[in-house]
């Protein structure tokens, strides 16, 4: 995906504060932060977003949370934290390609 930023950011062309990385996945710090902690896990395959995750692929989608429960443990989010995938216009997805928002470090609102 030539014209996608994750995955320029995946190939090295644009710069990330970089966090984990393995074959699967790659996790960065969000560049607007929307709490004290707030970083992002994407896919190294480029997928859209969360609508595109069907059988083939879904496996992708476990490592993550495993890398997110490891990463989080490891940034000391003690009290907890949030992961959140927008997907399409409604949700207010912004980057298509498949990510999820891992926040905390601060009693974070409900929503609804
Ligand atoms: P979403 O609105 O769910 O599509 O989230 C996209 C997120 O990507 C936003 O929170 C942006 O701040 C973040 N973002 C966009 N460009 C970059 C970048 N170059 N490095 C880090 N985060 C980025
Ligand atoms: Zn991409």
């Amino acid at each position: 995906m030539n014209d996608c930023i994750f995955c320029k950011i995946i190939a090295g062309e644009i710069p990330s504060k970089k966090l984990y990385e393995d074959e699967l996945c790659l996790a960065f710090y969000d560049i607007q932060p929307l709490a004290p902690q707030h970083f992002l896990v994407i896919p190294k395959e480029h997928l859209t977003g969360a609508n595109k995750i069907d059988a083939n692929n879904a496996a992708v989608v476990g490592h993550i949370f495993a890398v997110i429960a490891k990463l989080t443990a490891q940034l000391n989010f003690s009290d907890g934290y949030r992961v959140v995938t927008n997907c399409g216009e409604d949700a207010g997805q912004t980057v298509k390609h498949l990510h999820f928002h891992v926040l905390g470090g601060k009693q974070l609102g409900s929503f609804n």
